[in-house]
């Protein structure tokens, strides 16, 4: 048994090292229930394993990824500092998902469900990344034609606004008349995560509360792998026979289909042959069927034969309704500053304001503490700076102004009347903190006014906010708005 010393060494040394590292663990773990509480230690830490550690790492496992996910974003700071408080020489924390043998396995109940059932359904079916390598499941293919919908995507939960209501009118007006004539293909378009989905399986949950029609649900890409799985299992007759079955035929993001061009022939088969029939077809794509360059012409002339409703981007107003009806729902109080700051940070889609607002409130949920504009900032922290940008003079005097509703002109006016040389010094002040602007060069800005008048307005402004809550609240709200 040659090695067999080293062996037992190497093993009486990992043993060791693990009982010292479960020592160690054991007194992080009471200063963690002490810090967060024991519901929410019980929830997401006690299911932390202590791995090994390699040089000044320690690995950490949790038994799924959306733990690992949540444990990283909210503890993941704090464990790495009070590992290196226990032990100096570890100074970084690794946390990875327990294969399902190494480690126990969370109770169901602290799964939260898969955001979008499609995507987790979709994956079962069409993960690997070249379907045609891999033996389709013949199974799937006949009984499970189409993606299940997501009960929270209904009508109701639709937050209606400028930009989206005629989309909505759209969906609305085909979820209660399918196969209406000039509404016959509905094909919504629009950026991404501006609810096109959404309003999709509104339609869908809508015509199957009423029960009387069909319904097929499937992305785009789900139906590419669809039609490639039938192919290959040789039921293209029965793939084909099955769409061409249901009353409503609705495919998602389009757009995946271009360059795909048999997948595309088939959708376009499948589309005439429903149409034909007197069936309704809802289409989304993330342009309009002209601009869908790379799609066949013959079918991007078909798709745009019926009604075309384009989703806008979202305005500050949209954003801030629906927030609000989020908030509602999750019965968290989320002030209205806090609604108003995200709705002007977070400008590019409503999905990942919808995530910033349920961190907002799971982190609320979980400390048991209320919502307040510092608690946003840091539990949104890398959210916000991945939509920083430099401010500049000119924007901070439109924010100003609009805020305190007042002319951009009276930014370098000489009116001296207080309803505009406030805001006017409040720009001032706010310029001097958030951009690197010398006082004069400041001055120039403001109607060519000179650097004492800047340092005037920034120890004015200072003092008053000392004086006043609500003014320096004010204040605050038009700083973080700007923040860089
Ligand atoms: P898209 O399919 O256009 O990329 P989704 O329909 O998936 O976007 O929408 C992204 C997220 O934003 C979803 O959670 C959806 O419920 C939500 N959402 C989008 N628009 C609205 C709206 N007008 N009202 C309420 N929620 C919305
Ligand atoms: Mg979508």
């Amino acid at each position: 048994m040659t090695g067999g010393l080293e062996g037992y060494d190497a093993v009486a040394e990992a043993n060791a090292q693990k009982s010292v590292l479960a020592i160690h663990w054991s007194r992080i773990c009471q200063r963690l229930k002490a810090e967060v509480g024991e519901v929410e230690y019980r929830t997401w830490l006690r299911q932390i394993t202590v791995g090994p550690v390699e040089e000044d790492e320690i690995t950490l496992y949790l038994p799924t990824r959306f733990l690992r996910d949540w444990v990283r974003g909210q503890y993941g700071d704090r464990l790495g500092t009070l590992w290196n408080a226990e032990v100096p020489a570890i100074r970084r924390v690794e946390l990875q998902v327990a294969r399902a043998d190494a480690a126990p396995v969370a109770p169901e109940g602290d799964e939260p469900p898969v955001p979008l059932p499609t995507v987790a359904h979709e994956k079962a079916v069409s993960a690997p990344a070249a379907p045609v390598a891999d033996e389709p499941r013949q199974a799937e293919v006949r009984t499970d034609l189409a993606a299940p919908l997501d009960p929270r995507f209904t009508f109701d939960t639709f937050v209606v606004g400028k930009p989206n209501e005629f989309a909505y009118a759209c969906a609305r007006r085909v979820a209660e008349r399918p196969s209406s004539p000039g509404f016959n293909p509905l094909f919504l378009y629009g950026g991404v995560g501006l609810g096109k989905t959404h309003l999709m399986h509104a339609i869908g949950a809508e015509l199957l509360r009423e029960g009387r029609v069909s319904v097929a649900y499937m992305s785009a890409e789900k139906f590419m792998y669809r039609f490639i799985a039938a192919i290959r299992s040789q039921s293209t007759m029965e793939f084909k026979e099955q769409l061409r079955s249901v009353d409503v035929l609705m495919i998602d993001d389009l757009q995946f289909l271009i360059g795909k061009d048999n997948t595309q022939e088939e959708f376009f088969h499948t589309f005439n042959a429903l149409v034909d029939a007197g069936r309704q077809i809802v289409v989304s794509a993330d342009k309009s069927p002209s601009d869908l360059s790379g799609l066949e012409d013959r079918l991007r002339t078909r798709l745009g034969c019926g009604m075309v409703a384009d989703i806008h981007a979202t305005t500050f107003e949209l954003r801030i309704s629906i927030l609000e009806a989020k908030a509602t729902a999750s019965g968290v109080v989320v002030p209205a500053k806090v609604l108003e700051f995200l709705a002007h940070k977070i400008t590019s889609n409503v999905r990942e304001l919808e995530g910033a607002l349920n961190r907002l409130i799971a982190h609320a949920n979980l400390f048991g503490r209320p919502v307040t504009l510092e608690a946003t900032q840091d539990v949104l922290h890398d959210i916000l700076k991945a939509h920083d940008r430099r401010v500049t003079i000119e924007e901070i005097q439109r924010k100003v102004a609009e805020h305190w509703n007042i002319r951009l002109t009276d930014m370098s006016s000489a009116r001296r009347a207080r309803a505009v040389a406030r805001p006017r010094q409040v720009a001032m002040y706010l310029a001097k903190q958030l951009t690197s602007r010398s006082l004069p060069e400041i001055g120039r800005k403001f109607g060519n006014r000179d650097h004492t008048t800047v340092m005037h307005a920034v120890s004015r402004v200072t003092e008053l906010m000392e004086q006043d809550p609500a003014f320096a609240e004010d204040v605050e709200l038009l700083r973080r708005m700007l923040e860089s």
